[in-house]
């Protein structure tokens, strides 16, 4: 039979996986954000470095670390404008990304910027942002759980009311 004889048969089918994953050292700071609203770092018992996202041990000299409630505040280090993502996040399309230093951390985290008015000066390095929280009913443990805006539209995202401000 040559090559051009050949007829490929398809059959169109579907495979569901359910599955569960942890968290494992780091299910501290997923708890407490679903349900307490706090964002946890850990802060190294040798050289005191504060690292959020935390680290379980401290990646500079080894120690380990304890935890650490840090403030929802933060500024800015770098960040970019997002127009092409994930099905999970489309319809949130175009939103901010930034590596945000929260105040007392020594390390940034990588979290969405959310904005009422989205252009680059708002989201810029050196911007300050606040933490803007699910409603606890729509916290599920997850990154998606929170998001950074503009300090100076705090007020207005924890009015709408599917959000809440933090502490
Ligand atoms: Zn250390």
């Amino acid at each position: 039979m040559s090559q051009k004889d050949f007829q490929d048969h398809q059959i169109r089918d579907e495979i569901k996986i359910s599955y569960k994953y942890t968290m494992g050292g780091q299910s501290k700071f997923f708890i407490d954000l679903m349900n307490e609203k706090k964002l946890q770092g850990t802060k190294c018992k040798k050289c005191g470095k504060i690292w959020m996202p935390p680290r379980i041990n401290c990646s500079d000299c080894y120690e380990n670390t304890d935890w650490i409630e840090l403030p929802q505040s933060g500024t800015i280090r770098v960040s970019t404008i997002v127009w092409y993502t994930t099905s999970d996040f489309i319809q949130n399309v175009p939103y901010g990304v930034a590596f945000i230093q929260l105040d007392d951390a020594d390390t940034a985290l990588l979290q969405g910027i959310f904005s009422e008015n989205l252009v680059p000066s708002k989201v810029k390095k050196g911007q300050r942002v606040r933490a803007v929280f699910k409603r606890k009913e729509d916290r599920e443990g997850k990154m998606t759980d929170f998001f950074f805006v503009p300090e100076d539209e705090y007020e207005s995202w924890i009015e709408k009311p599917e959000y809440e401000g933090g502490k």
